[in-house]
């Protein structure tokens, strides 16, 4: 099956921060598999925007660049070049005054412009003060910024009243990526748009869920970044909340940007506060022997005291109807034993097993998979195979997408890709509300003040573990465990 492709309006896409990191690895290599899959029209202007004197041939020699590095260029020269003639470059420092006719006489005036800040989050103010006063705001415009949003509540607020001031929240999109991933859309239409599931989909039937994102990688030269964020701020807030959001919201009545990100501030405001011992924080320690390679936490940041966790898992309660006495169980952390983001929906054992005790007491599990190998696995109970008796085996149905769709089910869209274009086509479906961002962090906040507070130090792990055993422990208190985490 081969996914029709759209073509969206011709537009200007501005990157702040164009020859960044992020750019370079995520958002040109996207923007280039969208120009081969012929979604982007020849007349798009891809504008990259930082301080450094590059030049317009400098920019697009380091998009030949990154296109081939992160993405497809090398496999289609052609069509490579004839997308860098859609690339253009404007020098530009954000706290300054200079070079903004430059950028106002690139655009087209008639078209979408997006404006997207890949850039630190102290530039998204004067970036946006700046591309109103130089008379770039019109209703045509949208923003695009990237996390982190805010350090907390008050800087959240601050930040969401600094961009109200310049655009409306209908101009706003900002990104969480975890979102824009094709599982997490598939997640919304097998929920959604089957009758299966929806009815099982509460405490009654689901004895609890699990969301696990777990990383391999430390935290490598983002050290000064994360010794103030933490796995708390930089993935339970945002990724794992979301995620959290979607699997527990109740059904939106249509599937329109407001509808949905309504259902999701609901789960958010119904969150109880989590409980101090229903929390284990952790820190990578350095694997013996190739400390140097595989430094520990500390070493990494290059302080010797540091109290930050790379790891963080807890058990959630949402109270209401439909998910009292069912909890959520989170966890992520870096330096674990393999990259795997993956939901687990925990079905409770029949209430009477017919076939005795000797055939083993046997759940469904609905597992949902991000990454890698996205797709979505139901684990069902059949008779083992053979005339040795009745005896019970799990099985997994499996709803692979490549299996079931062929290349495209392989290679889903990067989410990067469905991301900007859903920017371009003016969808805020999969982009975060500001007032779902803010009742995040007023969930986040006294989680992290309690620790402040009570001097808690993080529970080391051995690298390339499942994490602190105090996680598992969280768990078979309540007589349950965490899944495996598997490649
Ligand atoms: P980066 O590699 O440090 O790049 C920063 C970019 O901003 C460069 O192009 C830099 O170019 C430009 N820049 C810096 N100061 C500027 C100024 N005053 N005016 C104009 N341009 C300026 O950062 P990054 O990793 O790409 O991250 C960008 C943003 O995305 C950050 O908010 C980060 O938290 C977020 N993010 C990054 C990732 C990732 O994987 N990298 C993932 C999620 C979110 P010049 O120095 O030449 O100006």
């Amino acid at each position: 099956m081969v996914s029709r492709v759209i073509p969206v309006d011709p537009f200007d896409l501005v990157i702040f921060g164009g020859t960044g990191d992020l750019a370079r690895r995520k958002i040109l290599p996207a923007l280039f598999r969208r120009y081969l899959s012929g979604q982007i029209p020849q007349d798009a202007r891809i504008v990259g925007v930082a301080r450094g004197d590059l030049g317009r041939g400098g920019f697009q020699g380091m998009v030949r660049e990154a296109v081939c590095d992160f993405g497809q260029g090398a496999a289609d020269k052609a069509a490579l070049e004839a997308f860098l003639n859609a690339v253009h470059y404007v020098q530009i420092d954000a706290t300054g005054l200079r070079g903004w006719s430059d950028l106002a006489e690139i655009l087209q005036g008639d078209r979408v412009h997006a404006f997207y800040f890949s850039v630190a989050p102290s530039l998204f103010g004067p970036l946006a003060e700046r591309i109103h006063t130089h008379g770039l705001a019109g209703p045509n415009v949208r923003i695009v910024v990237e996390k982190p949003f805010g350090h907390d509540l008050a800087s959240a607020r601050a930040l969401n009243a600094t961009l109200a001031e310049h655009f409306d929240e209908s101009q706003i999109y900002r990104i969480d990526h975890y979102l824009g991933k094709e599982t997490v859309q598939n997640l919304m239409a097998v929920r959604f748009g089957n009758m299966l599931f929806e009815p099982l989909w509460n405490s009654q039937y689901v004895d609890h869920i699990q969301i696990t994102v777990a990383e391999t990688v430390g935290v490598g030269g983002r050290g000064s970044y994360y010794e103030r964020a933490g796995a708390m701020r930089d993935m339970m807030q945002n990724h794992l909340m979301q995620l959290l959001c979607l699997i527990a919201m109740e059904p939106p009545a249509k599937f329109d940007p407001d509808a949905v990100r309504d259902e999701k501030l609901k789960v958010i405001r119904a969150l109880d506060p989590v409980k101090p011992h229903h929390i284990v924080r952790g820190q990578y320690e350095a694997v013996t022997g190739q400390e140097s390679e595989f430094p520990g936490y500390r070493e990494a940041v290059g302080n010797p005291r540091s109290s930050t966790e790379s790891y963080v898992a807890l058990k959630a309660h949402i109270s209401n109807w439909r998910w009292a006495g069912t909890p959520f169980y989170l966890r992520t952390g870096k330096r674990l034993v393999a990259r795997s983001s993956v939901i687990n929906v925990m079905f409770k054992e029949t209430p009477h097993s017919i076939f005795g005790e000797e055939a083993g007491r046997h759940t469904n599990v609905l597992s949902i998979r991000l990454q890698p190998n996205e797709g979505i696995t139901l684990h069902v109970t059949i008779k083992e195979p053979g005339p040795g008796g009745m005896r019970l085996l799990d099985v997994p149905l499996d709803m692979s997408f490549a299996e079931a769709l062929g290349p495209d089910g392989r290679h889903p869209a990067d989410a990067y890709e469905r991301l900007i274009m859903d920017v371009i086509r003016g969808n805020q479906t999969l982009f975060m509300r500001g007032d779902e961002v803010e009742a995040a962090w007023g969930w986040t906040d006294p989680v992290i003040a309690g620790w402040k507070a009570r001097g808690e130090v993080p529970k080391p792990y051995a690298s390339g573990s499942t994490g602190p055993g105090d996680a598992d422990q969280l768990m078979r208190r309540d007589g349950r465990g965490w899944r495996g985490i598997n490649p």
